[in-house]
């Protein structure tokens, strides 16, 4: 059985790569959220002819939502001959603005030297296209399977997910009893297995001050001033504090082992993008965003109380400070056992198929899998799929065939052992 797949899976190569290059060929760039239904559609009609029940499902009222650009993601399921344990593989359809710097067309398609190019190659078209050609190859040899098999593709992965994997999630598609082990084929290369992702703390901290004219800034308080003495404040204190924390997930680079703070934003003062000449005003207010990205050993109240302790600092040492915070976005950390089915099946599959051993990591960014921990309660998940991470979002951004290939094999193989028993389910 298993080297008939995998040879069905070879056989399979060109195709692979045509249904590579139509869903490029779709630009679902994020946001707006343009081309979210054709796209749905090439995947739903595709494996409806292949025996799937499809559901093309709206989120409506979804942030970005809208009838110009409605949320719609597709859900494919095909039932085998006997009860058992579904396996799903879910992949997000939307992609990133092309940028500038491409020398291809971003949305062509082009394969040369072995690679399709184009927006959406790598993250994630790519392993979407390696998910369907497994499932499809698997299904053709062993039309007798016992569970069932999910594809589904989804919306916004690039804008949080709210419209995509966490509102179906809500609905109850993303938790057992439907659904048993998941894998997500996020661009994490041929040979790693994905456990999880750290977690984030976005937030928004404006200092306060009061307006007078610019001439006089001694009759006013400036909040730049203020905020000048946060940074001070995050430089001698908070970023060394977070440089010396190491995790022991094995997140990957190696960089993002310890916790990290990207300031986003900060503005104060006169409005940008106004041409004119400034009115002479000292600022009121400023307004920092900040990106922090934390370990599975801190606790979101920790990693929040070293900021308020800062301001809090401040506001009882430095005259006239006062601040206001407020949370933007929480994601908890997540990390999947590596005896979990899901995990071993995966794992058994790259040393048979690449004849080496899987290697572990953990995303620095999170992706859809926090959804389908934290709202779906399930977690037999992984990201799992072909694609070099660094490309992501780059301008020309590609994948490699040989690694599709390699990866459809893989996933096909683990899905085998996961619906036979043979990877052990529960
Ligand atoms: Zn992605």
């Amino acid at each position: 059985m298993l080297a008939a797949l995998q040879a069905r899976i070879e056989g399979k190569r060109a195709e692979l790569v045509a249904l590579t290059q139509d869903l490029v060929r779709i630009p679902t760039v994020n946001p707006p959220g343009e081309d979210y239904t054709p796209c749905a559609q090439l995947i739903g009609e595709r494996l409806r002819r292949r025996g799937f029940e499809i559901a093309y499902i709206r989120a409506e009222n979804t942030p970005g939502d809208s009838d110009r650009h409605p949320r719609t993601n597709v859900i494919a399921r095909r039932s085998g001959a006997r009860p058992g344990p579904c396996v799903h593989f879910n992949s997000h359809i939307d992609v990133v603005e092309a940028g500038h710097g491409w020398t291809v067309d971003p949305f062509a398609g082009l394969v040369r030297d072995g690679k399709v190019y184009g927006r959406g190659t790598c993250d994630m078209k790519g392993g979407l296209a390696a998910s369907i050609i497994a499932v499809e190859a698997l299904i053709e040899l062993w039309p007798d399977f016992s569970g069932a098999i999910e594809i589904s593709g989804t919306v916004d992965e690039e804008s949080g997910g709210l419209g995509g994997v966490a509102h179906l999630a809500r609905m109850g598609l993303f938790s057992k009893p439907r659904v048993d082990h998941v894998i997500i084929p996020e661009p994490l290369n041929k040979d790693r297995i994905c456990l999880g992702h750290r977690g984030v703390w976005w937030a928004e901290i404006e200092t306060h001050g009061s307006i007078a004219h610019g001439s006089m800034p001694f009759l006013g308080d400036c909040a730049v001033r203020h905020m000048g003495a946060v940074m001070e404040a995050f430089e001698q204190e908070l970023f060394p504090k977070l440089a010396a924390k190491h995790t022991s997930m094995p997140v990957v680079p190696e960089g993002a082992k310890s916790s990290t703070l990207n300031i986003n934003s900060i503005h104060g003062g006169q409005p940008e993008g106004f041409g004119g000449l400034p009115s002479p005003c000292v600022p009121d207010s400023c307004r920092m965003v900040i990106d922090r990205r934390f370990l599975i050993e801190e606790h979101l109240d920790e990693v929040k109380g070293e900021v308020v302790a800062i301001l809090d600092r401040l506001s009882a040492t430095r005259q006239g400070f006062r601040y206001s915070l407020k949370d933007l976005l929480e994601v908890i950390p997540t990390m999947t056992d590596r005896q979990a089915p899901v995990v071993r099946a995966v794992a058994e599959a790259i040393e048979t198929v690449l004849d080496r051993p899987a290697d572990y990591v953990i995303s620095p960014g999170s992706y859809d899998q926090k959804h389908i921990a934290r709202i779906g309660h399930l977690h037999d998940c992984i990201a799992y799929g072909p694609g070099i991470l660094d490309l992501a979002h780059r301008p020309d951004e590609f994948v490699v065939i040989d690694d599709m290939v390699d990866s459809a094999r893989v996933m096909a193989q683990a899905a085998h052992a996961l619906l036979s028993g043979a990877a052990g389910h529960g």
